[in-house]
């Protein structure tokens, strides 16, 4: 595919493949964008928002509704393209278009509920004639820069309430992952919006992302990525607003009243949907000694059912990993953790991109499987005696992003919500939930700023304070 730039779809001499994971076949190519199409980019999208501040709350909320509509009819095809070039089951590609769908949706109804308040101004002493109220007002021109494990809808996160703000955006998206990206921004023009207001610039991060972020034009930048990525942007970022959506070691805590076989279903779908390339992925999994034998017989079985092979297959509930070297890294973590003295449950082995879903126990805490982001498929289990045992280890991560707890015990469920230090806390639920209209953001090196897109459109605008003076 062309990439998007300066009002015009354009090719490249220099271009990058897009290849499917499953087979290594090249499924498309896109051009590389160089530093001179970052800044054509930046230019028009200096034109793009300043057109895009006339627009109307309801007109933006009207294109927003047409994008949601398009993209609904054209399901299967997203659905296609994500798959292929991300590797994740075709049931779990259209997933992510009709969660694509109500993000966007939610962004146009956002377009519509830009307000401010009044400010009460006597109720500071002396001041009782004034009048205050604010009013929020977009950014300008917002980056948007997304990772591949979710290609479509975590663009859409970025772009709905950008453009419900009133601001132009420029996306970048991943190099494995790009033309999710791009055929939402043939959907985004066809719903109305100016050719000026969106861009989507394809290449490689390391070469084109510092301009991109740098650049005084740019008001705002939201990323999503690792936690290396995200520390440079921000030294880079300098002065201007940014949310970071970075990654996690998620945890689990199986307390010894939990229901076992919610339980294994709920690691089984938190631990390995997207082979366990999900920021909020079941990693730890932190079960109560006296239930932990049980526990593991049960999950070896259920882990042990989940079919792997061509993600284009509707029966396949599990597909390759985004690379072949992510898999040797994840299985060289696992390796490791085995030498130093935990057990393989189930699996353990790969080939290509495709890993075999794994189940390692008696991990330590210090084990990097389980301290540090793994982003693949495999749990690492760790048994605890009390609850104030597995709410340390629950925080004894760098990270916290979303957590979960498997209790009937209404005290034990609510110390978790209130001593585990995460963005999300899911009760008699794995970590890896998410709705689209919530509040969604870590806590440590999680990151900062929220998504969801009533959350979002804060982030991308700026409040003002007028203050009336009789
Ligand atoms: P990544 O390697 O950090 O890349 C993310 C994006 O940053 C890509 O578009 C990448 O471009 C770009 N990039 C790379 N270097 C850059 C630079 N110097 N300046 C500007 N942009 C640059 O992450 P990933 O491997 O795609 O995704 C996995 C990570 O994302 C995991 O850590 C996961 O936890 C996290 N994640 C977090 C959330 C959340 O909501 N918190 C959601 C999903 C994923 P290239 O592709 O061209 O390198």
């Amino acid at each position: 595919m062309k990439m998007y730039v300066a009002g015009k779809w354009i090719n490249k001499a220099a271009t990058v493949d897009v290849i499917n994971p499953y087979d290594g076949s090249v499924i498309d190519t896109v051009p590389q964008a160089s530093v001179d199409d970052v800044n054509s980019a930046l230019s028009s999208a200096v034109k793009g928002a300043e057109v895009m501040r006339k627009i109307s709350g309801y007109d933006r909320f009207e294109m927003l509704r047409k994008a949601a509509d398009l993209l609904a009819d054209r399901t299967e095809d997203f659905g296609r393209t994500i798959t292929m070039e991300e590797g994740k089951t075709i049931v779990e590609g259209r997933t992510e278009v009709s969660r694509a769908v109500q993000t966007i949706s939610l962004s146009g109804e956002e377009a519509k509920r830009l307000g401010g308040d009044v400010v009460p101004l006597d109720g500071a002493p002396g001041w009782e004639g004034q009048l205050g109220f604010t009013l929020r007002v977009p950014c300008g021109i917002v980056v948007a820069i997304s990772p591949f494990n979710f290609p479509l809808n975590l663009v859409c996160h970025k772009v709905g309430p950008a453009l419900a703000a009133g601001n132009a955006v420029i996306i970048k998206p991943a190099t494995d992952t790009p033309l999710s990206a791009l055929k939402l921004t043939e959907v985004l023009l066809e719903s109305g919006f100016p050719a000026e207001a969106i861009q989507c610039v394809t290449g490689r991060g390391g070469s084109i992302g510092p301009a991109l972020v740098a650049d005084p034009r740019v008001r705002k930048v939201t990323f999503t990525g690792s936690k290396e990525i995200g520390e440079q942007i921000c030294k880079t970022a300098g002065l201007k607003k940014v949310t970071m959506e970075l990654g996690s070691n998620s945890p689990l805590i199986v307390m010894p009243d939990a229901d076992m076989s919610k339980v294994v279903a709920a690691t089984i779908s938190s631990g390995f949907s997207n082979a366990g390339q999900v920021c909020i992925s079941a990693q730890r999994i932190i079960t109560n000694a006296k239930v932990y034998d049980d526990y593991l017989d049960a999950l070896k079985v259920g882990v042990e059912a989940i079919s792997t092979g061509d993600p284009m297959e509707d029966s396949v509930k599990m597909g390759p990993m985004v690379r072949a070297d992510d898999a040797e890294r994840v299985n060289g973590w696992i390796k490791e953790a085995v030498d130093a003295g935990a057990r393989t449950i189930t699996g353990g082995e790969y080939s290509g991109a495709m890993h075999q879903p794994t189940v390692i126990a008696d991990v330590k805490p210090d084990m990097r499987v389980s301290c540090e982001e793994l982003f693949g498929p495999a749990v690492a289990v760790t048994p605890f005696v009390d609850i104030d045992e597995a709410i340390h280890m629950a925080n004894d991560s760098e990270y916290g992003l979303s957590a979960g707890i498997f209790t009937q015990d209404i005290d034990w469920a609510m110390k978790f919500a209130s001593e585990v230090h995460s963005g999300n806390l899911m009760i008699n639920s794995g970590p890896q939930w998410r709705a689209d209209l919530m509040p969604y953001g870590g806590v440590k090196d999680s990151g900062m700023g929220k998504e969801g897109p009533k959350y979002a459109v804060n982030e991308m605008t700026e409040l003002k304070l007028v203050v009336y003076h009789p």
